[in-house]
């Protein structure tokens, strides 16, 4: 595949691990410079560090917790600089929720709300106004397989990426500006062990790889796909879930680790 201008900068929130790191990788390959938002700094300079080792781009890190206002204002203040353009965007940053709506706290519920929603609303916004002013930009924001089910406050908040990425395009594409939601499933990342969740409740052939999420990710933004659903088998589950009624895409059970109870959460 080929990059759609090297030497432009591109911006990945949650870049020091699984799908965000991978966007900055490929991207890197792919001859962008990178800037990487995550929160543990200590981990978004060893990112950069091998990422600058392995290409010749530039990667900048920003230090940056996404559920907090002066986070956000941060990372809206660099996408809004004039003077360093970036021409992609990568709304990655995401955590999971273990328990149902109901037993989390409304404080996680919100969090977890601003992380998916919220924080991509305000970068999208920000890094709209230099794209539109130049006629080109770029805007991917992950979201899950999960939107096409019912599952819980997660499928709620990916599902709010997957219609605005979709009115987005359509609204932008004769601006020079291509917006895709990604859609996921089940890919090997930190992301279920940071929740603490058993992965054995998916079977093993259910399993992706970051790099062909982000492969192919990138590949349907480049033509200008405002949905992108990796791999087959993926496409036919989120065509089968969008058919079925609502009582029977709100599993497979969740449950944590070392616990043979299921629990009723959400995320993929
Ligand atoms: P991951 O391996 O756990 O990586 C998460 C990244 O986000 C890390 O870089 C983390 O770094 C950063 N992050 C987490 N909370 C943040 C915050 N409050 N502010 C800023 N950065 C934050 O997760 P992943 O699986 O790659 O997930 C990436 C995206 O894919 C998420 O939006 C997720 O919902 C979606 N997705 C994942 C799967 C899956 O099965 N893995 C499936 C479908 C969709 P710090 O901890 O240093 O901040």
């Amino acid at each position: 595949m080929t990059a759609q201008v090297p030497g432009t900068t591109a911006l990945i929130t949650g870049a020091t691990a699984g799908i965000g790191a991978e966007f900055a990788r490929q991207l890197a390959e792919q001859g962008h410079h990178v800037v990487l938002v995550a929160r543990d700094a200590e981990r978004l300079r060893a990112a950069a560090h091998e990422l600058e080792n392995n290409y010749s781009i530039t990667a900048e890190v920003l230090s940056a917790d996404l559920t907090d206002d002066a986070g956000v204002a941060a990372v809206v203040e660099r996408l809004s600089d004039p003077s360093r353009p970036v021409e992609i965007l990568v709304n990655n940053a995401g955590t999971g929720l273990l328990k149902p709506f109901d037993q989390n706290s409304l404080d996680e519920e919100r969090r977890h709300l601003r992380l998916h929603v919220q924080a991509p609303l305000e970068l999208c916004h920000a890094a709209l106004q230099g794209m539109l002013a130049r006629g080109s930009g770029r805007i991917i924001n992950v979201a899950s397989v999960a939107a096409f089910a019912n599952r819980g406050s997660y499928s709620a908040a990916k599902a709010w990426q997957v219609t605005f990425s979709r009115w987005a395009n359509l609204a932008y594409a004769g601006n020079g500006v291509k917006v895709t939601a990604v859609c996921p499933g089940f890919t090997q990342t930190e992301f279920h062990d940071r929740m603490g969740m058993d992965k054995t409740v998916a079977p093993r052939w259910l399993w992706l790889h970051a790099d062909r999420v982000v492969r192919e990710g990138l590949a349907d933004n480049e033509r200008g796909r405002a949905v992108s659903i990796p791999t087959k088998r993926y496409k036919l589950v989120a065509a089968v879930s969008r058919a079925l009624p609502a009582r029977f895409t709100s599993g497979p059970p969740r449950r944590p680790v070392h616990e043979g109870s299921a629990g009723a959460g959400s995320a993929q």
